[in-house]
């Protein structure tokens, strides 16, 4: 750690055991055992508001990666994991999920260290929503079943159906919420019966490598969980194309999943893909603009606008527009931008200097295309990737800040007139992960809902999230839920038993 994050980490105060985990040699975690792996280089982890570096994650190698594989595919293929009673693991998975919270402060603070977030709303979000994730999931183990069929055919018959484990998943995660996306795909994995390799994101592997002692801890049987570090275009892609993988569950940009999909498909490969999002919100004249102010700006600078379901396109019906722009302004301007261990920290640097840059052209692109920005958009000078929240006045939907995926805090409006143009410039988009409407009109409301193509629809809100909702898109934001009790259709397999009596 240098003295940058040194300082840095002394200034808030962080917990001892946050500083001693981050001062120690990070390792994988593959059949039970920390390694540090082949290679013979490192990749620096970068604290995102002062630059620092604050620890080293290694790369993995092939090998380091089909060791990982053959130890999931061994505890899978019968070893004590498989054999283990439902309600033994639904026991492990609560006590996983007890650990967590007890280090839930460290965790956070990992957490907004790796990534820059407020640590404030990772213990309340991404740290609480991974242990709510987990005792959803864990209920699940003992409440799993086929169900029996009379069948027509003529003769006697007993028909039943099983649910089996899908088998070795395959998890690659984001880095925007990492300790929590991959908890999403984890927990459910496990309660089902799976066996799993985990590839988190390279800029933040650190929440998940800490996670990996947890699972030990908690006394999951070694190889059931293993997570191996390195570059997405190495082995996160090695490990999309593994032929000991059975399933392949993707959260990440539309790109990158175009091509975990095609190799799935190349192997017959199960695949779900959560991928990148442009959300529409609408804002109609019967709404309460105050707050629906406060909650599209709170929907669309929490986690500095590095949500996938942000709502990014506001349109706003044009009798209340400049009082609703007037009110989205006053309120972001209270949004305080800070280190994510700042308690007050609400907007906190981007996860990385790639990502400045990337949010920065896009606001000049929004300039030179014509659209008014009305607040923000500075990008700071001083050390730390950040950039002020940005709101772009008058847009259309062909400006370049409409269509595409920003994943920064940059928010666009235009007006609208009637309902059924607000429905065409919301599905215009190639994206379809969320969508949300202010509006206190019952009618208008469920006359909205099912026109709008999208995975998850709020009302009067945004993202609220819970594990028990299936979370997942329509469109170019990809396939398959995570979340849910669908998301169990997803990680298991329906096996048709025939018997046929004499
Ligand atoms: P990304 O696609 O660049 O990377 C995602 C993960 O894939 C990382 O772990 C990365 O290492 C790995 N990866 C990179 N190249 C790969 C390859 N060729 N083969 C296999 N794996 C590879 O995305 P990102 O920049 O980390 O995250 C931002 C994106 O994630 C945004 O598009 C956002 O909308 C999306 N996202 C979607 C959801 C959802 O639920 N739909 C949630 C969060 C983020």
């Amino acid at each position: 750690m240098d003295t940058l994050v040194r300082d840095y980490l002394e200034r808030f105060g962080v917990q001892e055991a946050t500083t001693r985990f981050l001062n120690k040699p990070q390792k994988m975690f593959i059949g039970g055992e920390w390694v540090r792996g082949a290679a013979e280089e490192a990749l620096d982890v970068i604290e995102p508001s002062t630059t620092g570096v604050i620890t080293q994650i290694p790369l993995a190698t092939i090998d380091d990666l089909d060791r990982a594989v053959r130890a999931a595919r061994t505890q899978f293929d019968g070893s004590p994991w498989r054999k283990l009673k439902p309600l033994e693991r639904e026991r492990l998975l609560h006590r996983l999920a007890d650990l967590i919270e007890a280090n839930a402060t460290e965790l956070a603070e990992i957490e907004s260290i790796d990534m820059g977030k407020s640590a404030a709303q990772a213990r309340d979000v991404d740290v609480q929503g991974t242990i709510d994730t987990f005792r959803y999931f864990a209920g699940w183990a003992s409440k799993l079943h086929g169900r029996t069929v009379e069948p027509s055919l003529p003769g006697d018959y007993v028909a039943y159906t099983r649910k089996e484990p899908v088998g070795v998943v395959g998890i690659i995660v984001p880095w925007n919420f990492p300790l929590q996306t991959m908890a999403w795909k984890l927990a459910a994995a496990l309660a089902v019966g799976c066996t799993a390799v985990i590839k988190p994101a390279e800029l933040t592997s650190l929440s998940t490598l800490r996670f990996a002692e947890l699972v030990q801890e908690a006394g999951i049987p070694d190889g059931v969980v293993n997570v191996v570090t390195g570059r997405g275009g190495v082995i996160g892609a090695a490990l999309a194309r593994h032929p000991g993988i059975d399933k392949l569950t993707f959260t990440g940009s539309t790109n990158v999943g175009r091509d975990v999909g095609q190799a799935a498909v190349q192997d017959i490969r199960r695949v779900t893909l959560e991928l990148g999002g442009k959300s529409p919100v609408l804002v109609l004249d019967d709404a309460d603009v105050d707050a629906a102010a406060r909650a599209v700006a709170n929907g669309m600078f929490f986690n500095s606008g590095q949500v996938c379901d942000a709502g990014t396109r506001v349109y706003v019906q044009r009798k209340i527009h400049e009082r609703f722009l007037g009110a989205l302004i006053d309120y972001t301007r209270t949004l305080k931008i800070a280190p994510g261990l700042d308690p007050d920290c609400f907007i906190g640097p981007l996860v990385s200097a790639l990502q400045k840059e990337r949010v920065s052209a896009y606001i000049d692109a929004g300039r030179r295309e014509g659209a008014e920005l009305v607040y923000g958009g500075r990008k700071r000078e001083e050390a730390g990737y950040f950039v002020e929240p940005a709101i772009f006045a008058h847009c259309n939907n062909a400006m370049k800040i409409v269509r595409e995926e920003i994943f920064g805090p940059v928010l666009v409006t235009s007006p609208f007139d009637d309902i059924d143009e607000a429905v065409k410039l919301a599905n215009d988009s190639p994206y379809g992960l969320a969508a949300a409407i202010y509006s206190n009109d019952v009618n208008r409301i469920h006359t909205l809902v099912p026109q709008l193509r999208a995975g998850s629809v709020y009302v009067n809100a945004h993202s609220t999230i819970d594990p028990a909702m299936p979370f997942g898109g329509f469109k170019e934001s990809g396939f398959g839920k995570d979340l849910g009790m669908e998301q169990l259709d997803h990680l298991t397999e329906t096996k048709a038993v025939w018997i046929t009596l004499h």
